[in-house]
């Protein structure tokens, strides 16, 4: 069975103690139960914020896949565990298209991420312009092969898959419950034809792009959907606890 999986992503938002007034309250007023809580915060606060709570796992939003190096102003997967960070974003919209990370520099990301034993989220998603030319399975499956192409089926317990259409990601516009779940089933199908039943019926596969309190529970009640990577209503711990209790 897949797990139940409700991550914050927070991007480039908050002040130092506005992060740590907003875990605090989340960490305060949320219980131990069926779902995983994990946030991804600005790496800046990863060194405060790890350890401060058993009940979310706190993940970093980028790395870079090289051990250590001239690499001014980058971060490794080694630095990332040695402050105790064991779970990272690769392949988010907004790092494929504001910073250039291409289908092969993700697979780099995947790889050195799975070498260093790190948890990964795997984000994929089409855009508009995808979606309406009714190519939108082929493009999705298309990142998901390229990204995975050289993981085995031992490593995927190791990643969980975000799909998230660009045209919904912080613009108020959610995909229908509908598109949603033909697209979790379409990802599903795939992780089948590559994986065989036992990892495609075990890999969690969230759904995110302007999830929020008031739709979260129709997109949670799809059968192939397994939670969620909220963004923006995220940065509200009513709304973020809200939204894990959605299922
Ligand atoms: C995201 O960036 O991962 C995301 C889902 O953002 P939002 O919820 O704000 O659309």
């Amino acid at each position: 069975m897949s797990k139940r999986i409700v991550a914050g992503n927070w991007k480039m938002n908050l002040t130092a103690e506005e992060a740590v007034n907003l875990f605090k309250e989340i960490e305060e007023r949320l219980s131990f139960s069926e779902v995983d809580v994990k946030v991804f915060v600005p790496s800046i606060y990863l060194q405060s914020l790890t350890g401060l709570s058993e009940k979310i796992t706190i993940g970093a939003q980028n790395f870079y896949p090289v051990s250590k190096g001239a690499f001014t102003g980058e971060i490794s997967p080694i630095q990332l565990r040695s402050i105790g960070i064991n779970t990272v974003l690769i392949g988010h919209s907004e790092r494929r298209d504001l910073f250039g990370e291409n289908d092969d520099f993700i697979q780099s990301k995947v790889k050195s991420a799975l070498e260093n034993g790190m948890d990964i989220i795997l984000c994929c998603g089409e855009s508009l312009e995808t979606r309406d030319a009714g190519n939108e399975v082929k493009f999705v499956t298309g990142q998901l092969s390229s990204a995975l192409s050289i993981v085995e089926s031992a490593s995927m317990k190791n990643i969980t898959i975000a799909y998230e259409p660009i045209w919904a990601i912080g613009t108020g516009k959610t995909s229908s419950s509908q598109q949603a779940e033909d697209m979790h089933l379409a990802i599903r199908n795939w992780l089948d034809s590559k994986y065989g039943p036992t990892v495609a019926g075990s890999t969690s596969i969230l759904y995110g792009g302007s999830c929020n309190a008031a739709n979260a529970k129709e997109l949670f009640a799809c059968p192939n959907v397994d939670g969620g990577l909220i963004g923006g209503a995220s940065l509200d711990a009513e709304t973020f606890l809200t939204i894990i209790s959605s299922f």
